[in-house]
Order: structure tokens, then sequence, then C-alpha cells
């Protein structure tokens, strides 16, 4: 029997690719590094961890050995792959242009079928991936997490600690847990809800998983702000996940499976624009193209799909907002605005969410710290690295606190609750909202109350 030793020494006396060949990371690609180090201090696992293969530039000289044969997919290469948050600060500094997006996201399902996870490992993974992108699955879920709850278990279990000693992941995993409300009538939106107003644009919406369960308020709030300002709203029933969570962590197959039933669901709606709220589901949307780049079927409705996909902030600061705006308080409200990895690295998208909050008159925004520095929530990062992910979710807090703000706005689920989580742990009460609740509350005129 051949020894991962045994493969690596044959893959170097033969200069045989470490990577198999579906789809490996491409040569040219991973040639474009010129190894500058300019990406180094905008890289959270590596200002966490402090080591150069946890950082973008030590991950393509892995992906580089690796492709000559130099080094395998084993442990503990996988474990520098793993730590990678995949918030694409890195392409956002890399003044050569590496795609390092292109690179990770070719690595992942290399790691996947090469290189066996251990059982702890595989059960969360399994966990995660056969509940979280499956909302009806999700959903049975719900009375078991309200009992746990309601009963108190959640705080004697906490209180003991002891989760987080023998499984540290579960317990990562209870941390984030929302409040669990059972209104079974929440998020249960029509399929076509009409404009206020003049028509100008037919507009799908994405639901999102985690969002439409944990975060029905954000969805309504959305589609009103959506048909106050001229649109009509088509929301599939049909659709489900969009495939961020398994894509982000190299599910190949589960996420272009995924991927083709949203673009079945919104194929015969006939809308001008697909509209999502949530930043790293929107990142993965605009992605379509590439996770179905070899399925000769699906290829062309994926790049057409993609094409329509927009950021709801995105969208709504290109159309121009023609709905009315209140003051959200009586007097100044300051509030700090928390980039979302996905939507300012993944997207490029900065500028609109803080146009749209600064048209709401009263508000002043205040500009964190280290704003582009991912808050350690990275889709299902947070549960599947907890250490890294706690240290840069405390890092973020304290920034967002100390521009003294009274609200944050936060565009994406997961942030908003690595955030929630880590300023119930350090006592401090802030309203944390989404920028379509609060575009929302002004145009309707509901006054904030603090
Ligand atoms: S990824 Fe870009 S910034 Fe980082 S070392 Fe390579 S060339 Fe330099
Ligand atoms: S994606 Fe983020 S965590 Fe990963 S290498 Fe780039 S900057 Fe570092």
């Amino acid at each position: 029997m051949l020894t991962e030793g045994t493969n690596l020494a044959q893959n170097i006396q033969t200069n045989v690719s470490g990577f198999d060949d579906k789809n490996p990371p491409q040569k040219e690609l991973i040639d474009a590094c010129v190894h500058c180090g300019f990406c180094l201090s905008t890289c959270p696992s590596y200002r966490v961890i402090g080591k150069e293969m946890d950082s973008p530039r030590g991950r393509i000289y892995l992906m580089n050995a690796i492709e000559k044969g130099e080094a395998a997919i084993d442990e503990t290469t996988a474990q520098h792959f793993d730590s990678c948050l995949g918030c694409l600060a890195c392409v956002s500094t890399c003044p050569s242009g590496v795609q390092y997006d292109q690179l990770i996201a070719k690595t992942r399902p290399q790691v996947e079928r090469n290189q066996p996870r251990t059982w702890t490992d595989k059960i969360i993974r399994t966990l995660i991936f056969n509940i979280f992108p499956y909302p009806q699955r999700l959903q049975i879920f719900l009375p078991l997490l309200w009992v746990y709850q309601k009963l108190g278990i959640q705080k004697l279990i906490r209180a003991t600690g002891l989760l987080k000693i023998i499984f540290p992941r579960l317990a990562a995993m209870d941390s984030i847990l929302p409040e669990v409300t059972l209104n079974p009538t929440a998020g249960n939106l029509p399929d076509v809800i009409p404009s206020q107003g003049k028509k100008r644009y037919r507009v799908g919406m994405i639901l999102g998983c985690v969002q439409r369960l944990f975060f029905s308020p954000v969805n309504e709030a959305t589609a009103r702000v959506l048909t106050a300002n001229g649109c009509e709203v088509v929301i599939p029933k049909s659709q489900g996940c969009c495939a961020a969570l398994p894509e982000h962590q190299g599910q190949e197959k589960q996420a272009q499976t995924l991927a083709k039933q949203m673009i079945d669901s919104f194929a015969q709606t006939g809308v001008d624009y697909i509209i999502i709220n949530a930043a790293g589901c929107g990142h993965t949307l605009k992605e379509y193209g590439h996770i179905l780049a070899d399925d000769p079927e699906y290829k062309e409705k994926a790049q057409e799909f993609s094409a329509k996909v927009k950021d709801v902030q995105e969208f709504l600061a290109e159309v121009g907002l023609t709905a009315n705006l209140n003051p959200l308080t009586e007097g100044e409200l300051t509030m700090v605005y928390q980039d979302a990895c996905h939507l300012l690295h993944g997207q490029k998208i900065s500028l609109q969410p803080r146009q749209l909050l600064k048209q709401i008159p009263g508000v002043k925004l205040k500009e964190p710290v280290d704003a582009a520095l991912c808050c350690g929530s990275a889709g299902v990062y947070n549960m599947l690295q907890p250490q890294v992910a706690e240290e840069l979710g405390q890092q973020k807090v304290n920034n967002l606190l100390n521009t003294g703000a009274k609200l944050i706005a936060s565009a994406n689920p997961g942030c908003s609750l690595q955030i929630k989580k880590h300023l119930q742990l350090q006592g401090k009460e802030i309203k944390l909202m989404h920028p379509m609740e609060l575009l929302d509350h002004a145009i309707r005129g509901i006054k904030l109350e603090f």
C-alpha cells in the first residue's frame, strides 16, 4: 500500500501535479503572484495566526508547490486552505490583480476530494451541508430550537461551558443562534407584490435560507422598500438555497445542483433584475457563470441569470429612490455601516449602501477603523474555525463600538449574527439593523426607539 509520503516522493520524481485533473487551480493564475506581500496586512487569517502559510501569498506558494508535485494535498496543507476565510480582501489589495478568488474556489473542491476529513469534522460538515442549505429541513428544527431556548436548556449548557470544551464547533454553532420565534406566517410573502404607484421595474427577489427563517423581517422590509420605489416584486416559491454555503466550502456538486435549481425557479418569471439582500448570497449568485462553466446545458443560462443579479443596495442606488424618506429619530442619528466582505471585496459595493443611508434625514454615518477587515463570520467559518473567528469578531465589535454610533447597519445575516454574539459577550446593547429595515422605517415614517 502506498503511503502519503511515497505518493509525494513519486510526484516529485515524476513532476506529477498533486492536484487531480478535475479543474485544478490554473497555473497562469498561480504564476500571476509576484510574492510582493502587499496582501498580507489585509488578510484576517494572517493577522490572527501570523504564519506565512496562512496568508494569501503562502497559500499561493502551496498551490504552486502542489501543482509542481513538490507538496501534496494532505492534513497540513488542507489546514492552511481551511484557515482562509474567503473574505477576498487580498483580491482588493493585490496590485498585480491576482485572482485569488478563482484560485481558492478551484482548490477547495480538490481538498474535499483528496483529503479525508476527521470523524468530528465529517459530523459537523454533514450536519451543516445537509441542513442549512435546505430551508424546509431547517424549519423542522425550529420548534426543537425554540424549546431548547424557552426551557432554559441553552442557558444551562452555556453556563456549564462544557460544550465548548467537548465540542467547540457545536458550541460555536450554538453561540450564534438567534432567538427563535414560532410565527408560522413570518416570511410568507405573496408570489407577486404589485408596485406602489407607477411600475418602473419587474424584479425577482431571492429569500435566502438563514435570512428567510431567522431574519424574515428583513425580507419583508426589502419587499416593501422595492414596491414603494416602483418595483413589482416576484417571489418564486420553488427557489431554494443560492449555493453560497456549499460553494464556499468546496462542495462542488451540491453547489452546482442548487445553482441549477435557482436558475430554473426564475426561468419563466420575465423579471428585469434578480434582487438579493444578503451579501454572501449575492456574490455566489453572480458567480453562477463560473460554477456552471462546464455544464453544456446550463452554462449560458447561468451567465444570463448572473447578469441580472443585483444586490438590493446596488440596485436602489442605481435606479434612485422615488419614495419619500422621513427621519428615524427626533434629532441626529449616528450610525456605522458594517462592510460585509462579499459586498465590499466580492462585489465592490461600498459606496451605494452609504449613499442610501445618508439620504435618510438626520442620519450621520461614522466610519470604523479597519472597515475592510472580516468580522470572522465568513459563511460557516465561525462554526468550523471558531478560534480565529472569535478574535476577529471581538476586534470588529470593538472597532464598531469605538465609533460611538448608536446603531449598526449590517447587510449580511452572517455578519449580523457574529456581531450580535460579540456585542452580547461584551455586555453591550446597541441596535443592529439591515439597511433595508432602516429605509423601510424611513419610508413608513416609523421612529426608532432607543
Ligand atoms: S497575491 Fe498579490 S499582493 Fe499578495 S503576494 Fe501575490 S502579487 Fe503580492
Ligand atoms: S480570502 Fe481573506 S482570509 Fe483568505 S487569503 Fe484572502 S485575505 Fe486572507
